[in-house]
């Protein structure tokens, strides 16, 4: 067998040829087997198109029985050519027949080859094929002739995604490209959001593949090279990291990838082979790609992106595109579709035109899981390789309720979401027409429901809603979605917008939450073991105290004449509170020294979200003008379970004994102290638990816009006395129940309540 050193260059050029010919779809598969087989010196080489059932077809053969095309079949796994589908990487073998997986197929007479070299079929790491050179003398295939097979399955590639031999699919089959996808994530925001996939970073679709200048294509590869690793560098060299949420590390590892000379020589070597600079760079991401989405270990999975990521850079700059899209540009009904993004990008998309949000990373509690809430897009997260599984256009639903996403939806799978939708906008509306009622029990108890917000865009959602305020307005997100620490008078002018746009009604400005996994990516990074039990929140407030003074002044100023309400995250002892208290005396003398004028009243309040304070709350009542439960990180401290880690969602309750004591102990010390007590987490927004917290003593509650509604209704329809009573009880009967949210859902339905 010739080495296919100079074959590759021919065989591309050849088959060129092969794809502008005016042939059916099936007599250009046989001629392109017969290419390869004879350019390669095999005596077989076959071809597997993967089917919608996960099963590889054979779609054509040199050298095997003929009449075994479109007959032949095995699933993903099974046999030599399953094993390559499934792995989504090379076999070379000298003694096929002694490998463990080989199974013998006996339409194929395939049992007098020896040397067997098969690759897969990739597209944006998806496996739509295996191309298969087999030899009757035993031989091991040389990494040139590997990587030649490997390119030729990327023309196959292209061959498949354009659709074309969906015309040879045997009656009742379908190829698996293109066709219907339900994927299973993580539910970040709820709703049902229909429309079309719009990719954040649009990927270059390389139509041209094979170079009519080898040389010339080199000389673009390194100049695409060059440029890449000098825009690196100028962006660590100005520093301006924050441009785009880049941290300095993820672009030192870029850097690091860029002069790496393992992946430049493999760009070359594919530009070399016949491939455009273009193609080159898709050929060798997407073998990465396909290792990426096997990846177990997260550190080199990490890695794997990261050189994902780079690729998708040198090829905008290969064909002098933009890197992301300009958020101006949007279609009507877009869901996006992005790896990762964060809450700046997603702030810049028109909000009218989006549907949905689909990513590969994100956990429930990040933030652009809240932004997403607080927008009402519907997301979904930890898709895995989405942006891969995605073209842009294709059709795509987004269930944030289940967590379902489905990609090129069947029609009967369509229609059931567009009816989904129709019914949610018409509860939307009927829970609009409740604007104006204010919540009351049936039994005659009057209730606070607030609204969570952060940011400008959240302020209609006040008059939207008939929220009676805000009851945790997040201040991190205003410096999470700058490039750079907001000014004194940003922070100032942010604070005064949401006062005005509040009028009468109360809102509670919680002080800096950053840290944990509310980084700021202008801020140096602090490595931590454990960053949600490390210095976050107000311990950097009080160890870097100017941070702290220069918000505080921001709202005294702010406020004017009304009356401001402040509380501070994560206190975790008494002396802490007082500390934080004692800095706005100093900030409120200050201001009074310079005849500024003092706000109405200052009210200063804790988050109870650590549970040392559980043991002290008493103490806490007596010195704070009132308390609001941080249900979110209150719960996982409380079970030592990490409110992101995916395994953990769902293990332990809310309507767990020991939790449910929690939250009474604290309801119970606010009533004593004769201090008002709400709860801002995400329990506040789910009607269930909101019931559980109500029978708790709870008469605040603060949640996100979409939620209002809901808790209204549920409340409207409460008899709370009732309630209370029975919750009680159980407590008292079950406390070593793992959750009684099946005897109180039990409750609520007898009372006609669910
Ligand atoms: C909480 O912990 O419940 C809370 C409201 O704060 P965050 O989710 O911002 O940590
Ligand atoms: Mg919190």
């Amino acid at each position: 067998m010739r080495g296919a050193l100079g074959g590759p260059r021919i065989l591309l050029r050849r088959l060129r040829e092969v794809m502008a010919e005016p042939v059916n779809a099936q007599e250009r598969l046989d001629k392109i087997v017969t290419l390869i087989a004879g350019n390669m010196v095999a005596e077989v080489c076959s071809f597997y198109v993967m089917r919608a059932d996960s099963t590889l077809e054979l779609y054509a053969t040199e050298g095997l029985a003929r009449e075994a095309v479109h007959k032949t079949t095995m699933r993903a796994g099974e046999g030599l050519v399953g094993l390559i589908a499934q792995r989504a990487e090379p076999l070379n073998l000298t003694h096929a027949q002694t490998h463990p997986s080989f199974s013998y197929k006996p339409e194929t007479g395939e049992e007098i080859y020896q040397s067997f070299l098969g690759v897969p079929v990739l597209r944006q790491g998806v496996t739509l094929g295996v191309l298969v050179v087999q030899n009757k003398s035993s031989r091991l295939y040389v990494e040139e002739e590997i990587e030649a097979l490997q390119t030729t399955a990327m023309v196959l590639a292209e061959i498949i995604a354009s659709g074309e031999l969906q015309a040879l699919a045997p009656p009742g089959t379908d190829i698996a490209v293109r066709r219907p996808l339900a994927l299973e994530g993580q539910a970040l925001a709820d709703g049902v959001g229909l429309g079309h996939v719009v990719l954040h970073q649009p990927r270059i679709v390389v139509k041209n593949l094979i170079a009519d200048d080898p040389v010339k294509e080199k000389e673009r590869l390194e100049k695409a090279l060059a440029a890449l690793r000098e825009s690196l560098d100028a962006i660590l060299e100005r520093g301006d990291l924050a441009h785009g949420g880049e941290h300095r590390d993820v672009l030192e590892t870029f850097r690091m990838f860029a002069s790496d000379r393992g992946w430049a020589r493999r760009l070359t070597e594919a530009v070399m082979s016949g491939l455009t600079a273009e193609a080159a760079v898709e050929r060798v991401q997407s073998d990465n790609r396909a290792r990426m989405v096997r990846q177990t270990d997260p550190y080199l999975r990490e890695r794997l992106h990261d050189l994902d990521e780079l690729a998708d850079r040198l090829l905008n700059l290969l064909s002098g595109r933009p890197m992301t899209r300009t958020a101006g540009d949007l279609p009507d009904n877009a869901i996006l579709v992005a790896r990762s993004m964060g809450p700046a990008a997603l702030l810049d998309y028109d909000r009218s035109r989006l549907r949905g949000l689909v990513l590969e990373e994100g956990g429930p509690q990040s933030h652009i899981a809240i932004v997403a809430r607080a927008l009402g897009i519907p997301a979904v997260s930890m898709i895995n390789n989405a942006t891969g599984l995605v073209e842009s256009g294709d059709g795509i639903v987004v269930d944030g309720a289940t967590g379902l996403v489905h990609v090129r939806p069947p029609a009967d799978i369509e229609h059931a979401y567009q009816e989904k939708a129709r019914l949610r906008a018409t509860r939307q509306a009927q829970y609009r027409s409740l604007r104006d009622v204010k919540p009351v029990t049936k039994d005659g108890i009057d209730i606070s429901l607030q609204l969570n917000a952060g940011l400008l865009f959240d302020l209609p959602n006040l008059a939207e809603t008939g929220a009676q305020g805000i009851g945790l307005f997040r201040t991190e997100l205003q410096f999470m979605v700058a490039d750079r620490l907001p000014t004194l008078g940003e922070q100032t002018a942010l604070y005064r917008s949401v006062f005005e746009s509040a009028g009468d009604l109360p809102v509670t400005f919680r002080t800096l939450d950053i840290g944990g996994d509310k980084i700021l990516p202008y801020m140096a990074k602090v490595e931590e073991e454990n960053p949600a039990l490390g210095w976050r929140a107000i311990r950097i407030g009080l160890d870097r105290p100017g941070l702290l003074r220069a918000q505080i002044r921001a709202l005294l100023r702010a406020a004017e004449d009304r009356d401001l309400k402040i509380m501070f995250p994560m206190i975790a002892t008494i002396d802490e509170f007082e500390r934080a208290k004692a800095i706005v005396g100093r900030e409120q003398a200050h201001l009074a020294r310079f005849g500024h004028p003092a706000p109405r009243s200052v009210q200063l309040g804790v988050m109870v979200e650590v549970p040392s304070l559980l043991f002290v709350i008493d103490e806490i009542a007596a010195r704070a003008d009132f308390m609001s439960v941080g249900s979110n990180d209150l719960m996982q401290f409380l079970f030592a379970a990490d409110r992101d880690n995916q395994q953990l969602a769902g293990r332990f309750d809310s309507c767990n004994p020991a939790c449910l004591r929690a939250l009474k102990l604290v309801a119970d010390a606010g009533a004593k102290a004769g201090i008002p007590v709400t709860l801002c987490g995400e329990l506040a927004g789910r009607p269930v638990d909101a019931m559980v917290l109500l029978a708790l003593g709870y008469r605040g509650l603060s949640m996100s816009p979409l939620s209002i509604g809901p808790i209204k209704a549920m409340i409207l329809d409460l008899e709370l006395g009732t309630v209370r009573d029975t919750i009680e009880t159980l407590l008292r009967n079950n406390p070593e129940a793992a959750s009684l949210r099946e005897d109180i859902l039990g409750m609520a339905r007898d009372m006609g309540l669910v």
